[in-house]
């Protein structure tokens, strides 16, 4: 998309000897854009070669400058950018390289990387033993090369190849998308893409917001994207305050709430006035609620930083917070005015996070879209921007059906009766995405008991939780103790349990026909003993 600044820089991140630079140099020849190679710059900065620099231990200070230059590179400057293989581990450093641009990682197997190194010499980081070396530093970035959103694997192709995938993937994702949205008398749109955060500030004139705005977070996110939410607010003539909350579920709570409008009301937010939120689903339900009570009422903006948040939490107007006898039993509908869904912004989240909200994304697949579970069965892990649109329609689609949660969004709780309890019953130390997950391999196997469903989607399922890095066994507690957790679920429903089951891809059936029987047979099947889940 176009914007001042000009177009998203292409920022070509990955392994030594993926191919960052002469696949660099060739797309900004091809395109004509500039060309920054991190690297060189930074030599030229420190006075000295990087090998240099690391050989008189000086990596900290390499370290500080390269952080500086990512800060240089937060805004889209139609630059072609070659980041060092180090340049990504650092969170903050990713953030500031997704901001103005759309970010690649550049892959190749450890064969061609020894191959293209050559005897590797000069590179620090291999230490004169590329072949000894290079399998553990790999290893040692693999989670922080598996939070960029786009992967294109060099091996055993030529530069010219490789920089036409890498054009045809910024060509398939430099685009926004508008999700429209009617739910509950109200209409607003959900704006996704990487770059859309650097909508709202327009978004949030456009719909007449005052000044000034709140803008609620966590102290995880808070520090990482509060600048710049500030930041497009303050260009579109918007002031804002951050009010920020201890990080965690244990903190969705009233008291939390409390300490909020207490803020609210010190930065002396008037209707007309607006809530941001700016986290995950905790922030986002949190946030949500104080948009629905303060003055009964302000409108309110979500910007989910999550893939949970941005496939769940931020569709369908359900906000509240956590009660001492359960999760979730205060709260109100409070549909957004808008929804801002950056998936640039994914490129800091733990990878814990990132599977976890998988189980949500597969689950919204099997429910309604055939085309999301597919890329998960054809590439195991699919870039995320690629099917998230698809995942966050489902969402839509019921809760457009079912504002109010009446009839057909029970269906979202495909995998959540069995999740919910085994939840419960590990002491939350399953995130909740991982129990969806076993949830879920669990209802298959009783959707094909009860004759629902073939038995071969047991095994379809299995296999694409299990890729995605999920669980699909669960150990250390017994199923009776699981199926009593069961019936003390919200969900039960005159003395029966009610099981959102799948039939085929794309199409769940709600039920009451399972008997404990049933419930028990399918839990000792699933149930992992001795080994990990
Ligand atoms: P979360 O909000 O706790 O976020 C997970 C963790 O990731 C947190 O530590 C957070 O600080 C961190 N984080 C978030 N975004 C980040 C980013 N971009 N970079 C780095 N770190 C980041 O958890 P969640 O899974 O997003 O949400 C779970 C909550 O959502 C639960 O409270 C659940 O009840 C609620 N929920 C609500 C709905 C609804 O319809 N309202 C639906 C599903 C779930
Ligand atoms: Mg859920």
């Amino acid at each position: 998309m176009a914007s001042e600044h000009g177009q998203p820089n292409i920022v070509l991140a990955g392994f030594m000897a993926a191919g960052k630079t002469s696949v660099g140099r060739r797309i900004a020849a091809l395109t004509g854009r500039p060309f920054i190679d991190m690297d060189a710059l930074l030599e030229e900065r420190l006075g000295a070669p990087i090998a240099e620099v690391f050989a008189r231990g000086d990596e900290a200070a390499f370290r500080a400058a390269e952080a500086d230059l990512c800060r240089a590179l937060k805004t889209p400057a139609a630059a072609v950018i070659a980041a060092g293989g180090g340049a990504v581990l650092s969170a903050a450093n990713r953030a500031a390289l997704a901001g103005g641009g759309l970010l690649f990682c550049l892959e190749c197997s450890p064969q061609e990387a020894l191959r293209r190194l050559g005897s590797g010499n000069e590179r620090p980081m291999l230490r004169g033993d590329p072949a000894g070396r290079l399998p553990a530093l790999l290893a040692e970035r693999a989670a922080a090369y598996a939070a960029l959103p786009r992967h294109v694997d060099t091996t055993g192709l030529t530069v010219a190849q490789a920089a036409q995938q890498v054009l045809a993937l910024y060509e398939r994702d430099n685009r926004l998308r508008e999700l429209p949205v009617a739910c509950d008398g109200s209409a607003y749109t959900i704006t996704f893409g990487e770059g859309s955060l650097r909508t709202l500030g327009a978004r949030a004139a456009a719909l007449g917001l005052r000044s000034p705005l709140a803008v609620i977070t966590n102290d995880a996110v808070g520090p990482l994207y509060g600048e710049a939410v500030q930041a497009g607010l303050e260009k579109a003539g918007l002031h804002s305050v951050l009010c920020t909350v201890p990080d965690g579920e244990v903190y969705k709570t009233l008291d939390t709430v409390s300490a909020l409008y207490d803020q609210v009301a010190a930065a002396g937010l008037e209707r007309g006035g607006a809530i941001v939120a700016l986290g995950g689903g905790v922030v986002g339900d949190m946030a949500g609620f104080v948009a629905a009570t303060y003055l009964r009422g302000l409108a309110l903006v979500q910007i989910p930083t999550t893939v949970l948040a941005m496939v769940d939490s931020s569709v369908g107007g359900k906000v509240g917070v956590d009660h001492a006898r359960g999760k979730n039993l205060i709260g109100a509908f409070k549909q957004p005015a808008a929804v801002i869904s950056d998936p640039a912004l994914l490129v800091t989240l733990p990878d814990v996070e990132r599977r976890s909200g998988l189980a949500e994304v597969i689950k919204h697949g099997v429910i309604g879209a055939p085309e999301v579970f597919a890329a998960f069965e054809e590439e195991g892990r699919p870039d995320l921007a690629g099917i998230l649109p698809a995942a966050i329609q489902v969402k839509i689609d019921v809760v457009e059906e079912d504002p109010l949660e009446r009839g057909r969004r029970l269906q979202l709780n495909l995998g959540h009766t069995f999740g919910h309890a085994l939840e419960l019953l590990s002491g939350y130390r399953l995130r909740h995405g991982e129990a969806v997950a076993i949830g879920m391999a669990a209802a298959t196997r009783l959707s094909a008991r009860l004759g629902l469903c073939q038995p071969a989607l047991i095994d379809r399922i299995e296999a694409v939780l299990q890729q995605a890095g999920l669980p699909v066994r669960y150990a250390d507690c017994e199923p009776q103790a699981v199926l009593a957790a069961m019936s003390s679920d919200k969900k039960r429903q005159g003395g029966r349990l009610r099981f959102v089951l799948p039939a085929h891809i794309g199409r769940v059936l709600v039920t009451d026909r399972a008997s404990e029987a049933d419930v028990l047979a399918v839990l000792s099947e699933i149930r992992s003993e001795g080994r990990e889940p």
